[in-house]
């Protein structure tokens, strides 16, 4: 099988084949990536899953290729292609190996939240390290008692103004490339409850410790760490944007990351799907191939149906990520992208039997890494209770339908 399928070049044919230097960016997808791909990654995904190895090495690699900074400006000798080429690629760097390809999820959303928001001289000291790959970037929203409503953070920052640091006090939790990461941007509150965002190394003075947080059911090979800080002084500069606007950035940061886990979840579901459909021109039985009963055919229809509406809706949000409309069209695709996953696994096994329940078949990984999905960035009941009727009642204030037919 192909790491990028053709449905994937249709779909961003039909979005880019007018645009100069459309076959050689579609070029590196099929080749530079898929080889590295191929390589890299995938004969050392299974491995890595078990021994919940994030490989870090690998991770630097495709950053020497030039993939993460596909979606970077020129003024940060980034690649300048609209983010359908990265969220295109990471579809595929998922189907491999989804545990590392959160990391690097992960990493290109800090990167795009620093070069909007933080410092001159944050994005002087990190920027060209991290769209390269040579550093690592972590997102530390989370903490053990605060998730979904994450204004509740207990993590606290006061203002030295005698020695012009920023002083942090807390613990935060969940955090993927925790172990692993050089740089952290890191949401803290003050004492009228207000959050401001952090861009954070481990060179400051006081405590900061990070310890792995171990046994997880899936994406075994991304790392996951606590992060704890006890008065740990960092520089002024190290403030994002304005004081008190933190939440506000860490959720615009989290519409590039929807639009990312859609793309993440549709290369899982594309690869358990093309683990059954292999499966199934292989297994026999009451005489006949799996692929011929109805009910296989029925199955490898719908998940078909299912992969290329969550890969027109990813595509779609990414192609829209700086329009103001990216809150919805992220959502949308991160629900349905996640949803579809979790299905499309649990049907690939239930279709592959035996041979599907165990890891061997390499199937079981697929529906272990898609949990995940509908949980992280957002759980899906947020987004279908909170996030996109907030926006589709905003519309509709804004453009009221005064007439139906
Ligand atoms: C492997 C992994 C990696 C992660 N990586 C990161 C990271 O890099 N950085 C980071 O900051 N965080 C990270 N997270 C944390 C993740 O974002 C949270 O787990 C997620 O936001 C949910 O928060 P919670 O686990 O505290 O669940 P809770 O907030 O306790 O929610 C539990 C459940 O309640 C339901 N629920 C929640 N709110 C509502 C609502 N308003 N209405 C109805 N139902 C609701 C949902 O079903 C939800 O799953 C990671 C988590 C995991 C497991």
């Amino acid at each position: 099988m192909s790491f990028f399928t053709d449905a994937q070049e249709h779909s961003l044919q039909k979005l880019h084949q007018h645009e100069p230097g459309y076959a050689e960016n579609l070029a590196f997808l099929k080749d530079s990536l898929e080889e590295f791909i191929a390589r890299k990654v995938a004969p050392n995904a299974y491995r890595n899953d078990i021994e919940e190895v994030f490989p870090v090495e690998t991770f630097h690699e495709l950053g020497e290729l030039g993939f993460m900074a596909l979606p970077f400006p020129e003024a940060y000798n980034g690649l300048a292609l609209p983010f359908t080429y990265y969220a295109a690629g990471l579809e595929s760097l998922t189907k491999a190996d989804a545990g590392f390809a959160l990391g690097v999820a992960i990493h290109g959303t800090v990167s795009d939240g620093i070069q909007h928001y933080a410092h001159e001289t944050i994005k002087a000291k990190y920027l060209q390290d991290l769209i390269f790959g040579r550093k690592i970037a972590a997102f530390g929203l989370s903490e053990i008692t605060s998730g979904s409503d994450a204004q509740t953070m207990a993590t606290t920052f006061r203002y030295d103004s005698a020695t012009q640091e920023y002083i942090l006090n807390g613990t935060k939790y969940w955090i993927t490339n925790g172990m692993s990461a050089d740089v952290f941007f890191v949401m803290a509150r003050d004492e009228q409850g207000k959050v401001s965002a952090f861009v954070i190394d481990k060179a400051g003075k006081g405590v900061f410790e990070q310890h792995k947080i171990m046994d997880k059911m899936g994406v075994r090979s991304s790392n996951t760490a606590e992060l704890v800080f006890q008065d740990y002084r960092v520089p002024s500069y190290s403030l994002v944007g304005e004081l008190g606007n933190g939440f506000k950035y860490a959720m615009r940061m989290l519409n590039g990351g929807r639009i990312t886990i859609a793309a993440w979840s549709t290369g899982i579901a594309q690869g358990a799907y093309e683990k059954l459909l292999k499966y199934a021109h292989e297994r026999k039985l009451f005489g006949k191939f799996l692929r011929d009963l109805d009910n296989t055919k029925k199955e490898l229809s719908e998940m078909t149906i299912e992969i290329a509406a969550s890969r027109e809706l990813y595509l779609h949000a990414s192609y829209y990520k700086e329009d103001k409309m990216v809150a919805q069209y992220a959502a949308v695709a991160k629900v349905k992208a996640t949803e579809a996953a979790v299905a499309i696994c649990e049907r690939a096994i239930q279709l592959c039997g035996g041979y599907g329940f165990v890891r061997d078949s390499k199937i079981e990984r697929h529906l272990r890494d898609a949990l995940l999905g509908p949980i992280g960035e957002g759980a899906n009941e947020v987004l279908k209770i909170v996030v996109i009727p907030r926006v589709l009642y905003q519309a509709f204030e804004k453009k009221p339908l005064t007439s139906t037919w």
